[in-house]
């Protein structure tokens, strides 16, 4: 399906960076942004780099000299809330003409992405200074939050509109001016939302967007002093590529990288429901986001009884194109992706997993569509790639448990530590469990994700920091105590 760039409320009307408050004009086109139902080009884009950068960096250092005040501050967060109301349907046909996901998650992200939105103006009434009651060497202590510096902000693809939520929300809360680089597989949804920032009337500068030479424009914010914030989502490979440039800096860095989520089943467990909230989990976005279930340990009493309620729901899945609203399961995002599931799936079948769902692994497609299908391993171990690696498609591998102790090390038999799911009736057990694992996320009997009001983020290599509630904020913000004489 073609994309309607030239009509008026087009929100891809000038397909380009955005910098102190215009759209740069190019004639380059460098960036093919392709569609992953059909593998043809959507747009093709100008690309920018390190100069451009810098450009951005600095007109944000300028806009910091000018602080907003937070009533108005308020006022933009609300209105881009609004914009995303406003423009639903434009910009999920986007997220899903680049991204491939379903038109009705497309839908979902950007209900979600407005929602970070109207939490941070909720929350920005507690960014107030604080004053200590009591006044230590006869001085009244009063601590601010300052705008960090110039935030930099760098977002994957598999959430295009609402990874930029979670920190241009946090960012323009806090009064940090942002720059902000999408991935250069998903660019469209940042530009679109860069067409409602520009009709807000924010000060020139305060918003920036870049996008092309991703190590070119990385380097610039590691080095460039006015960027005082680094907040990356993406792999843990590039997030420690990231922390290592910016070391010698001192910047801080918000980092919210890989995950290898475990589901867990005990016996006890309501089996149909934790069947249902599997499906719902697994399946979002084919399998591709960093809390999407990554291993399943199954407690042998109950794992073919288990195994029989996941065929009975998989089987019915319907994998297509994301604009078909019948369409359950979209593609993957691109080759890279594809040949890394199939490779998962091969090392798991060459060493005894049984596929009782997908046919094995099938060959990674040419340059065309990058469909995979739904995928069920049984008699997993330990030891394949698929429970060491994040799969990021729609497999699941089973691994059979016996016993709590022995299921609680395998959880945490990883450097990542994002989200786990945990199931069983026993609230003693559930609590024990629960007070050993290393994630930063988790749901009990649910397979629920984050939710803009609660703070997310990782434990151990998945990541430094949160997003969401006013802890996203706080990210975002440095602390002046001020001390007066009384
Ligand atoms: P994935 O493998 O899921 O695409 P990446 O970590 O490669 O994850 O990409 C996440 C984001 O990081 C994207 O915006 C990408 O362009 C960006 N990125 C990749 N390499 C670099 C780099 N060297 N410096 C800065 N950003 C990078």
């Amino acid at each position: 399906m073609p994309i309607d760039i030239n009509s008026d409320d087009s929100l891809l009307r000038s397909c380009s960076a955005y910098i102190n408050g215009a759209f740069i004009t190019s004639t380059d086109k460098n960036l093919s942004v392709l569609d992953p139902a059909t593998g043809e080009t959507l747009l093709e884009l100008p690309t920018f780099g390190a100069g451009e950068a810098t450009a951005a960096v600095q007109a944000a250092s300028d806009a910091l000299e000018r602080p907003v005040p937070a009533t108005e501050r308020h006022r933009w967060l609300e209105a881009i809330a609004s914009a995303h109301t406003k423009f639903r349907e434009q910009l999920a046909e986007i997220i899903t003409l680049e991204n491939g996901k379903p038109i009705a998650e497309a839908r979902g992200e950007v209900d979600y992405a407005a929602a970070f939105y109207r939490e941070a103006a909720f929350r920005i009434s507690e960014l107030e200074p604080r004053t200590l009651t009591r006044t230590p060497q006869s001085h009244i202590w009063t601590t601010h939050l300052r705008p960090a510096g110039v935030a930099a902000l760098i977002t994957p693809w598999n959430f295009p509109l609402a990874m930029l939520a979670k920190k241009v929300s946090g960012a323009l809360a806090a009064g940090a001016p942002i720059v902000v680089k999408p991935a250069e597989l998903t660019p469209l949804s940042a530009i679109a939302l860069f067409h409602i920032l520009d009709t807000l009337g924010l000060p020139k500068g305060t918003a920036n967007l870049v996008f092309g030479d991703a190590p070119a424009i990385g380097r610039v914010f590691c080095e460039h002093p006015a960027v005082r914030v680094i907040s990356f989502t993406g792999s843990t490979a590039v997030g420690k590529l990231l922390s290592a440039q910016a070391a010698p800096y001192v910047k801080r860095m918000a980092l919210e990288l890989g995950g290898n989520a475990p589901f867990i089943v005990f016996e006890d467990a309501d089996l149909e429901n934790a069947a249902d909230q599997l499906m719902k989990n697994k399946f979002r976005c084919a399998g591709q986001t960093c809390v999407c279930t990554n291993r399943v340990y199954i407690q042998s009493s109950v794992a073919d009884r288990f195994v029989e309620l996941l065929t009975r729901r998989m089987q019915d899945i319907k994998v297509g194109p994301g604009m078909d609203p019948k369409t359950q399961l979209g593609p993957l995002i691109g080759k890279a992706g594809f040949s890394k599931v199939h490779e998962l799936v091969s090392d798991a079948l060459n060493h005894g997993a049984e596929a009782v769902l997908g046919r094995g692994a099938p060959p990674p497609p040419g340059d065309g569509p990058m469909f995979y299908p739904p995928t069920l391993l049984d008699n997993v171990t330990p030891d394949m790639r698929c429970v060491k690696e994040e799969i990021f498609g729609p497999v699941i591998p089973l691994v059979r448990f016996e016993s709590e102790e022995e299921v609680v090390i395998a959880a945490n038999a990883t450097e990542y530590g994002l989200a786990a799911y945990l199931f069983s009736a026993d609230k003693q057990r559930c609590d024990r469990v629960l007070s050993r694992l290393r994630f930063g996320h988790v749901a009990v009997n649910s397979g629920a994700g984050p939710t803009p009001e609660a703070p997310f983020g990782g434990m151990k290599q998945s990541g430094i920091g949160r997003e969401g509630g006013i802890e996203g904020i706080l990210e975002f913000t440095e602390q002046q105590t001020v001390a007066t004489p009384l």
